[in-house]
């Protein structure tokens, strides 16, 4: 478990909120945040670069909430973001453009207009044909353009094959081998201004090594810009630290920032980086409530209230996230000594709101059995959890862990499902940070078709 998220009188809680009490009062399935837990990971980078140059550019696309932009922003952040709606969002959220570097292979010429309108610090420009563009595009606006190149490495991150993005195959950046050609041609344009250079190589890196890798190559190049006239005021080195959902054991963000340190302790240029998912990751749960158990033939299912819709990183990456059920049921010893699996709840403490304990599986008691925990969507790919060892019983709730990252930011409304609320919790206060979705909002910009 985490500093966050633990168990108080066998309750699971955010801090010292229960989170039966959120699903109470918020419904579920719900978005749970430690708001200690995002500040702690922002101040622990903080510390780690403290003594040179640097700025945090929180990935917005891990989780886009206001609530967390707004908080990172006033600790000091500066956000990176890849899209002209992330970006009105970080301006929403009363952060100031100076801190933003604005990352993505296919920004449009309004994006460009909206970034330059704004004066953001810097565009990590990802090929030739981006750099013509965000030429003309300042040039018409009479401005000019802060520009890194996003330097595709060229180095294994050795994680998923779907979020590994440094390799020669991936979309991302310009190749390396065209990267001396490309600064000379930005240097040349009039309408931009060469001030970085930027890599991103993937994300959920648990060792240390493919980013050291990285930035050598990336400082090989620094080192001949310089020599050939090209001083470069930044060096962006990405996002991509790992967090633990399983039994990974990723490197901490003080390991992490001192090998970056180390190697980079002959330079002096301003360090950028871009932390999304070990910031927020592990400063969230999806709390669910289980409808149904069903027994089957060959596997049990517990169908719960959240689905892919909600949490689309099991279906989409085979993704692993512990599921915690949010009452712990402890084992009695039975009488002759032994310890029981099954421990029946008084009718009390099963009956929840709403959720009469009725037919197979309510009255029933809690026995601890394998489940397929699935949700409701018409997909078999609708799952969350495979062949979970779970005592549950319907109307339980349960937490998926780890789920502060790509959670929530990768919802949809698939099979017209709104999206889940989402609540912030700073010790023993508890706050709504966004409605849950309405079914109206869902249609509401939807037109009949008349002839
Ligand atoms: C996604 C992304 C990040 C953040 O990655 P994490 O693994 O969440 O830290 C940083 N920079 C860029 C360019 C990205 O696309």
């Amino acid at each position: 478990m985490s500093d966050y998220f633990n168990y108080q009188n066998n309750q699971l809680c955010v801090e010292q909120v229960p989170l039966t009490d959120i699903a109470q009062h918020f419904g579920t399935p719900c978005y749970v945040y430690s708001h200690t837990a995002l500040v702690d990971g922002y101040r622990q980078f903080e510390s780690a670069f403290a003594g040179r140059k640097h700025l945090i550019c929180y990935a917005v696309k891990a989780n886009p909430n206001i609530a967390i932009l707004h908080q990172l922003a006033w600790l000091g952040a500066g956000f990176d973001v890849v899209s002209g709606g992330e970006l009105q969002r970080v301006l929403a959220a009363g952060a100031g453009a100076s801190k933003v570097v604005f990352s993505g292979v296919g920004k449009t010429v309004a994006e460009m207009r909206l970034a330059l309108d704004a004066e953001i610090l810097c565009f990590n420009v990802e090929s030739e044909a981006e750099l013509v563009r965000l030429n003309e595009v300042a040039g018409s606006m009479g401005k000019i353009a802060p520009v890194s190149l996003r330097v595709n490495p060229d180095v294994d991150a050795k994680t998923h094959p779907y979020i590994s993005t440094g390799l020669k195959q991936n979309k991302f950046g310009v190749a390396y081998t065209e990267a001396l050609a490309l600064y000379h041609k930005a240097a040349e344009l009039p309408h931009l201004r060469v001030t970085g250079i930027d890599c991103h190589i993937g994300s959920q890196l648990t060792e240390i090594g493919p980013f050291i890798a990285a930035v050598e190559k990336v400082l090989a190049l620094v080192e001949v810009l310089a020599a050939e006239g090209i001083a470069l005021e930044h060096l962006d080195l990405g996002g991509g630290l790992g967090i633990r959902y399983d039994n990974e054991t990723p490197p901490s963000i003080a390991d992490y920032a001192g090998a970056l340190l180390t190697a980079l302790q002959l330079r002096n240029e301003k360090i950028i980086v871009e932390p999304g998912r070990v910031l927020v990751g592990n400063a969230g749960v999806l709390l669910t409530r289980v409808e149904y158990l069903k027994y089957g033939e060959e596997k049990n299912f517990a169908i719960v209230d959240a689905a892919m819709n909600d949490l689309m990183r099991p279906a989409l990456y085979d993704a692993w996230h512990r599921i915690q059920p949010v009452v712990r049921v402890p084992s009695p010893q039975s009488s002759d000594g032994t310890t029981s699996h099954s421990t029946r709840l008084s009718k009390d403490d099963s009956q929840v709101a709403g959720y009469p304990a009725s037919g197979r599986g309510g009255e029933r008691e809690r026995q601890s059995l394998i489940y397929e925990v699935v949700g409701p969507v018409c997909e078999t790919g609708d799952f969350l959890g495979h062949a979970r060892e779970l005592a549950v019983t319907q109307g339980d709730l349960l937490a998926v862990m780890s789920a502060g990252a790509y959670g929530m930011s990768m919802s949809s409304n698939y099979n017209s499902r709104p999206r889940a609320a989402e609540v912030m919790v700073s010790g023993t206060v508890v706050q709504l940070i966004r409605e849950r979705e309405t079914v109206h909002q869902l249609f509401a910009g939807e037109k009949t078709f008349l002839l």
